[in-house]
């Protein structure tokens, strides 16, 4: 078990302790932030250079054996504390945040970043966590250690996609007593929302769902971003399909490229910018083509929710 005021005071600690998280959270008080209203969704776009690491990282096979995996115990630098939870997770700081408040939750043994059996985990850290947006980027959605299973969790207050969702029509295409499946296609982004107060429920919703999304060729699972954070009456799950891993226009070469890698944090509504002049020119348009380009169009989310058993 674990609960937000712990999980804050336990930030606190490690910020006292580990200058270079102090240093990365402090300079999240100068990070730029400027608003969009992209076709009546709320985004924001923050410019934080500190997150170069992230979005430039290789994901590929032959970058990641050269690599000492930075979620491992034994690479972990000893200053980084954390705080068991279950018999498999342990969580930690994230030293390189996005959030004011920002959490990495680990499974213990360096195991593939699959979702498959682990969202009744996420469902009761998501309750558990009740001020924190627990997240899950799939192994080319955004993750950045695809090969060693873990969530991150972040302040719920930071990302919009609550604010979003409230006005969104959901057509609920699955039902198991009080929890349901609900299909959202009036925003620019497609989405899937569980919302339920059991999490071993909320599990078998989204397994049924799971099995509706196609598994591109070469992947493991189908391609996701999902979200999970406390309502007043249980907790929401929100998953978002994915078709792609970057934008066309990603890259630092010419001047059309942009350094922007979407995962869950950008999903759910704040887009992360590493490089200034990305910040700058980032637009309504760009986030129209990002949702156009990596998540499902209409009519492929349709197919999937008419796939729903
Ligand atoms: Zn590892």
């Amino acid at each position: 078990m674990a609960n937000s005021n712990q999980v804050n005071e336990f930030i606190s600690a490690q910020i006292a302790e580990w200058p270079q998280a102090a240093g990365n959270f402090a300079a999240l008080n100068d990070v730029k932030v400027k608003d969009l209203d992209v076709d009546g969704m709320h985004i924001k776009v923050q410019f934080n250079p500190a997150r170069m690491v992230s979005s430039a990282a290789k994901v590929d096979a032959a970058s990641l054996k050269a690599r000492k995996c930075f979620l491992c115990a034994e690479n972990r630098p000893d200053v980084q504390r954390g705080i068991e939870w279950g018999d498999k997770y342990i969580i930690l700081v994230n030293p390189f945040p996005i959030f004011p408040r920002h959490l990495t939750i680990p499974d213990t043994s360096h195991t593939d970043q699959l979702i498959q059996g682990r969202v009744a985990d996420m469902l009761r850290l998501a309750q558990e966590l009740d001020q924190y947006t627990v997240f899950y980027n799939g192994p080319r959605c955004g993750a950045s250690a695809p090969d060693h299973m873990h969530f991150q969790a972040g302040n719920s207050d930071f990302l919009t996609l609550d604010e979003n969702l409230q006005g969104a029509d959901m057509q609920v295409i699955a039902q198991d007593g009080e929890s349901t499946l609900a299909l959202v296609d009036s925003m620019p982004m497609k989405v899937f929302v569980i919302d339920t107060d059991n999490p071993e429920t909320g599990s078998k919703l989204f397994e049924r769902l799971y099995a509706a999304i196609p598994v591109p060729e070469g992947e493991k699972e189908p391609m996701m971003n999902i979200l999970a954070y406390s309502t007043p009456v249980g907790v929401r799950l929100v998953v978002i399909p994915r078709k792609r891993h970057r934008p066309s226009f990603y890259g630092t070469e010419t001047d059309e490229q942009m350094l922007i890698s979407p995962a869950s944090v950008d999903m759910g509504g704040v887009f992360i910018t590493p490089r200034p002049q990305d910040f700058e020119r980032v637009n309504a348009d760009t986030i129209r083509t990002i949702f156009d380009e990596l998540c499902l169009s209409k009519e492929e989310i349709d197919e999937i929710a008419n796939n729903v058993k």
